[in-house]
C-alpha cells in the first residue's frame, strides 16, 4: 500500500490515509450511511467488489478507508479493514477464518476479551483451542496439528505482564493463518508482517487513536486475506464508525511522538519502581531484568508505555495503591495521554482463586500501568506516595 517504503514510519504517519480527503488537510468526516449512484451498473459493481468505500457505509466509508490506508501503510501491508472495536477485529478473524472442526493455537497470556471468546464462544461452534505458554520457545509451532489447525493467534507484548512472543517463530509457521495482536506495541514499536506473520491486528481504541475518544479496531495484511475478512465483516456488522475512524486518523499523526515519550516515561518509572523494597517483579521490556530482554531488543523499536509490578502487601495493598494515586487514575484501557492504573486481582479477575490468578500470571498485588504523557518525575513522586500509603494500610 505504501508508495513510501524509503520513508521513516514517523513521516509516513503524517501523510498516510489522505487520499479520500478531497484536498482537505485534516481528516474529513463523511457520516453518510449511503451513496447516490447514477446507474444500476455502478451500484452493482460496488455491491460486488470487495472494499467499496462509496456504496453503503457498512461495506466501507471514505473516512474509514482513510484510517485503513494509514494503518496498512504503517504496517507495510497491502490492505486493512477497520472494525467497531478491537474485539470486532478479533472476532472477525476468529469466526471469519475458522469453521466447525478447526483448531486454533493461542497463548495463555491474553487480553481477557480474546481469552473469553476463545474459551467460551469457540467451543459452541465446535472450534478447538489450545492455549500454550507464549514464552516457551517453539510452543506455538509444536501445538499446531497439521491439516486441522487453521489459525495461530499470538499477542505481544501480552496482557497483563508484558510477556513476549518471538515474532520470527510465528512467521515461520506454515499451514495455518498466523495473526498477531500488536496493540501494546503499535506499528511504530514492531511490525509483525515483516517477520512473516499473515495478519496483524490492533485495538486502535488504545495507542493508535491514542486519546481515549475512539472505540476502534483494525486488521492488516495481504489484500486477498483482507478481502476475505471484508466479506465476513460486511455480514458481521462490526464496522468502524466514521467518527471514530476520523479520530483514529487524527491520532496516528502524533503516534510517533506519543509512543516515544510514553516509552521514555515507562522506562523511567520502571527503573524507579525497581529500587523500592515494597515492590517486586517490575515487568517492562526495556528493563534488563525482563526475562525476554534480548528478544525485546531484537523485535521492538520502542518498548511502549505498558508496565506491571507487584505490590508486596498483596491484594489489599494493591487495592490501596490504585486508589491512592493522584496524578495517575484508576481506569481500564491504555495508550492514551493519561496514566492509568488497574488492579486485576480486585477488578477484572476478582472471582479467581490465588491459583487461578497465578495461572494467568497475575499476583494478588499485581498492578498494570499505562504510562501517559505527564512528566515522568511527577509520576514517580505520585507512585512513591501511593506506595507509602498502601504500606501503612489505611
Ligand atoms: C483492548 C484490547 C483488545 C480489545 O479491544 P477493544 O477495542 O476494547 O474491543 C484486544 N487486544 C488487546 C491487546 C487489547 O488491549
Amino acid at each position: 500500500m505504501s508508495t513510501s517504503d524509503s520513508l521513516h514510519a514517523e513521516t509516513v504517519a503524517i501523510r498516510a490515509g489522505r487520499e479520500h480527503n478531497d484536498g482537505a488537510l485534516a481528516p474529513t468526516l463523511v457520516p453518510t450511511t449511503t451513496f447516490v449512484t447514477e446507474t444500476v451498473e455502478e451500484a452493482r459493481a460496488m455491491a460486488l467488489g470487495a472494499g467499496a468505500s462509496r456504496f453503503y457505509s457498512r461495506y466501507g466509508n471514505p473516512t474509514v478507508a482513510g484510517f485503513e490506508d494509514a494503518v496498512a501503510s504503517l504496517e507495510g501491508a497491502e490492505a486493512a479493514r477497520a472494525f467497531a472495536s478491537g474485539m470486532g477485529a478479533v472476532s472477525a478473524v476468529v469466526l471469519g477464518l475458522c469453521s466447525t472442526g478447526d483448531h486454533i493455537v493461542t497463548q495463555r497470556q491474553l487480553y481477557a476479551g480474546t481469552q473469553m471468546l476463545l474459551q467460551m464462544v469457540c467451543p459452541r461452534f465446535g472450534i478447538d483451542v489450545t492455549f500454550v505458554d507464549c514464552t516457551e520457545p517453539g510452543a506455538f509451532a509444536s501445538a499446531v496439528v497439521p491439516g486441522k489447525t487453521t489459525l495461530v493467534l499470538a499477542e505481544t507484548p501480552a496482557n497483563p505482564k508484558l510477556d513476549l512472543v518471538d515474532l520470527n517463530e510465528i512467521g515461520a509457521i506454515s499451514g495455518p493463518i498466523t495473526v498477531v495482536d500488536s496493540t501494546f506495541a503499535t506499528p511504530l514499536g514492531q511490525r509483525p508482517l515483516d517477520h512473516g506473520a499473515d495478519l496483524v491486528l490492533h485495538s486502535a481504541t488504545k495507542a493508535l487513536a491514542g486519546h481515549n475518544d475512539a472505540t476502534l479496531g483494525v486488521v492488516a495484511g495481504a489484500r486477498e486475506l483482507i478481502e476475505w475478512l471484508w466479506s465476513f465483516a460486511v455480514l458481521q456488522g462490526a464496522n468502524a464508525s466514521p467518527f471514530d475512524a476520523m479520530n483514529g486518523l487524527r491520532g496516528i499523526r502524533t503516534l510517533a511522538v506519543r509512543l516515544r515519550q510514553q516509552s521514555d516515561g515507562a522506562q523511567h518509572l520502571a527503573e524507579a519502581l525497581e529500587s523500592r523494597a515494597d515492590v517486586s517483579e517490575v515487568r517492562y521490556p526495556g528493563l534488563d531484568s525482563h526475562p525476554q530482554r534480548a528478544l525485546a531488543r531484537r523485535q521492538m523499536a520502542l518498548m511502549g508505555g505498558l508496565l506491571s509490578f507487584d505490590v508486596a502487601g498483596g491484594r489489599d495493598a494493591g487495592r490501596r495503591f490504585v486508589e491512592g494515586v493522584e496524578v495517575a487514575q484508576l481506569a481500564t484501557s491504555l495508550g492514551g495521554p493519561e496514566t492509568l492504573v488497574t488492579h486485576p486481582a480486585s477488578t477484572t479477575h476478582v472471582n479467581l482463586t490465588p491459583d487461578e490468578l497465578a495461572a494467568n500470571g497475575i499476583g494478588p498485588g499485581t498492578v498494570r500501568v499505562s504510562v501517559g504523557l505527564e512528566h515522568p518525575d511527577d509520576l514517580v513522586a505520585d507512585f512513591f506516595g501511593a506506595l507509602d500509603l498502601a504500606e501503612r494500610g489505611n
